[in-house]
């Protein structure tokens, strides 16, 4: 595991991180409460912290409590607190301060042993937990909630001056390769195609059934258009093994980018309606999402898509 240990004394310090070492932990060691944390904010694959009750700019309770705070449900951190007292009332402190385990100091060795070997398998679970959560168990890419998150995150960034677009896409009459070859069939060529797509090394999440979403921070709308062109280009070379077959299919895109005020659903809603046209249009193509000044033809055309309109020149212009 891969532990921060606190303690205002080098010798104790010392000393515990021979130990640790050996059951071979990462060990990193800090005498002062605030250098710790500041390391623990920074280092996400932190799995632990081991902190003694009195420290020095900050005492063990206090230092427990911010890092509690960090933890949250995206970030498991399983906290040790160690001191010499074992009065109750410290135990109880020390607990209701967001420690998850408490040992006396000096530990004995095969104790904080055995506590850390707890401590990983809770850090585990959690972790599997996460990642469960946050993924699409079919194709292993960012859930719909997840991806919604994420969109966000980075509209926010946008917000202060950042550079956002996303792609959306979704596969050409998909329905007939369930129809044809089974809805096992379709799953793989939903596996296939997020694994393709996941070489790109961008944000990736499934919306739903088969259609997925892109984030590309940082990437203006002409480099996106030619993201969404190289991965149109490969998907449609793609050949899913269905037992001794090799089936192919196409995706149409839609590709639109951040702009002032765009909220989530107004940057996602344009890329939408543009892989609505990219669908009208024919399908295995590209449609940039056009900025729309007009708030009333932006919802004609998003009530057309929802309505399932085939007509969208005829909402945009009603
Ligand atoms: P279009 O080109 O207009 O997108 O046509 P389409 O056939 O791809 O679209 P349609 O919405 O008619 O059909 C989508 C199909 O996707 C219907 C549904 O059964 C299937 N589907 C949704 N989720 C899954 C899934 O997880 N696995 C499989 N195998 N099929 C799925
Ligand atoms: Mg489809
Ligand atoms: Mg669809």
């Amino acid at each position: 595991m891969r532990v921060v240990l606190v303690d205002p004394s080098r010798t104790v310090l010392k000393c515990l991180t021979r130990m640790l070492e050996t059951q071979g932990h990462d060990v990193h060691p800090f005498t002062d409460g605030t250098e710790a944390l500041q390391y623990i904010k920074l280092n996400h694959l932190v799995d632990a912290l081991i902190t003694s009750s009195q420290l020095s700019s900050m005492s063990g309770r206090e230092l427990c409590l911010e890092v509690r705070g960090i933890a949250g449900c995206r970030r498991p951190i399983y906290i040790l607190m160690m001191s010499s007292s074992d009065e109750r009332r410290i135990v109880v402190e020390a607990l209701d301060h967001g420690a998850d385990d408490f040992i006396s100091k000096p530990p004995v060795t095969e104790e904080l042993y055995a506590r850390l070997r707890a401590a990983n398998r809770i850090v585990s679970m959690q972790r599997e937990l996460i990642r469960l959560a946050a993924t699409d168990f079919l194709t292993g890419v960012l859930n719909r909630r997840t991806l919604f998150e994420k969109a966000q995150e980075l509209c926010a960034r946008a917000e202060i001056g950042g550079v956002l677009s996303t792609i959306m896409f979704d596969i050409d009459y998909f329905k007939r390769i369930n129809d044809s070859y089974g809805h096992s069939a379709g799953d793989e060529a939903l596996r296939g195609i997020a694994r393709e797509v996941s070489k790109e090394g961008a944000t990736v999440g499934r919306l739903g059934g088969e259609e997925f979403a892109i984030l590309l921070e940082g990437v203006p709308l002409s480099r996106a258009v030619e993201i969404a062109e190289s991965l149109r280009l490969r998907l449609q070379e793609l050949e899913v093994s269905i037992g001794e077959k090799k089936i192919s299919l196409t995706c149409s895109f839609g590709v639109s980018q951040w702009q002032a005020d765009d909220t989530i659903d107004v940057l996602l809603g344009r890329a939408d309606v543009a892989l609505y046209k990219a669908k009208t249009d024919g399908r295995n193509r590209i449609v940039v999402g056009e900025c729309m000044s007009d708030a009333a033809g932006y919802d004609r055309l998003k009530s057309a898509v929802r309505s399932g309109s085939r007509d969208l020149q005829k909402s945009v212009a009603a």
